[in-house]
């Protein structure tokens, strides 16, 4: 479960402060795909990074299993990122001139997984993304939706529990792009992953289970959202048996009569 709680960002100093997000809560069920749907400019990007530990709000909660990342020093957050998080962007941000073995071997060297642990699972998220023939190849000779491929298998290496994909499909034409999103698809339905893509793209958005829709930094609208249990007392009456009337019971509805409440107390301790 991810549970976003009164989240504040504002960019700038002084007079010159933007709010990019603006007092913004809702909780993800975990295996949930959930597009984030939003005009250029209405604060995605810096919500994602907020969820994922990249950024700091200044007010609000980010809870991932229990645990508020937000207040997670430096070196504890990126440990947390490495074990749950994967993360894939717009521009895939491969290394040119290391190979694509090389590439999705990073997060594991990172975390240092040793030699033979990252062979075999190199080895698998290249599978995955269909590029084991790749393998030695600089990234550099990959096309653009290969490229985004082998972004996807260096986010997915690690196996998070939780993939943000910020406009993954965004610089590739649209049959790559269909691609790519069959793959994220995949490891969310059939990985189990929980997914969380940002777009703009409203037809993508549509194929996810829960869309949040935010405009200047505000959530505008949320669809697809399980619904809350009822708040506790719905909870415990139900849990209760119906107790048996005792007239003695009744003694409350005369609180404030003190006399009576003496003269009652007296009668219990003499029966
Ligand atoms: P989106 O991803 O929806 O396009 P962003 O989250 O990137 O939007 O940005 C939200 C707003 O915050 C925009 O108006 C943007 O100009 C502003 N912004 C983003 N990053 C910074 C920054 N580092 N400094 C100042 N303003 C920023
Ligand atoms: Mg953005």
């Amino acid at each position: 479960m991810i549970e976003v709680k009164n989240v504040t960002k504002t960019y700038g100093k002084k007079q010159s402060t933007f709010k990019a997000l603006d007092d913004v809560s809702f909780k993800i069920p975990d295996g949930a795909s959930v597009a984030i749907v939003g005009k250029s400019g209405s604060g995605k990007s810096t919500l994602m990074h907020a969820m994922s530990g990249l950024d700091r709000p200044e007010t609000g909660e980010v809870v991932i299993d229990g645990v508020d990342i937000l207040k997670l020093k430096n070196k504890k957050v990126d440990r947390f990122r490495s074990e749950k998080i994967g993360f894939i962007f717009q521009a895939f941000f491969v290394q040119a001139n290391e190979t694509c073995f090389d590439n999705v071997a990073l997060p594991l060297e990172i975390a240092r997984v040793g030699a033979r642990t990252r062979k075999a699972r190199v080895e698998e998220a290249l599978a995955t993304v269909d590029l084991t023939d790749k393998l030695k190849q600089k990234a550099r000779n990959l096309s653009g939706g290969q490229k985004q491929r082998l972004a996807i298998a260096r986010a997915i290496v690690n196996k998070p529990s939780i993939i943000f994909a910020d406009e993954p499909t965004g610089n590739l034409d649209s049959t790559t792009g269909e691609v790519v999103e069959d793959l994220l698809f995949g490891l969310n339905k059939q990985g189990g992953s929980t997914l969380i893509i940002v777009t703009h793209d409203r037809e993508l958005a549509e194929k996810c289970d829960i869309q949040i829709y935010i405009k200047d930094g505000k959530i505008e609208n949320m669809v697809g959202m399980p619904e809350e249990p009822a708040p506790d007392e719905g909870v415990v009456v139900e849990a209760l048996p119906e107790p048996p009337h005792d007239s003695r019971d009744d003694s409350h509805h005369l609180k404030g009569s003190s006399d009576f409440d003496d003269e009652y107390l007296d009668e219990e301790a003499k029966s």
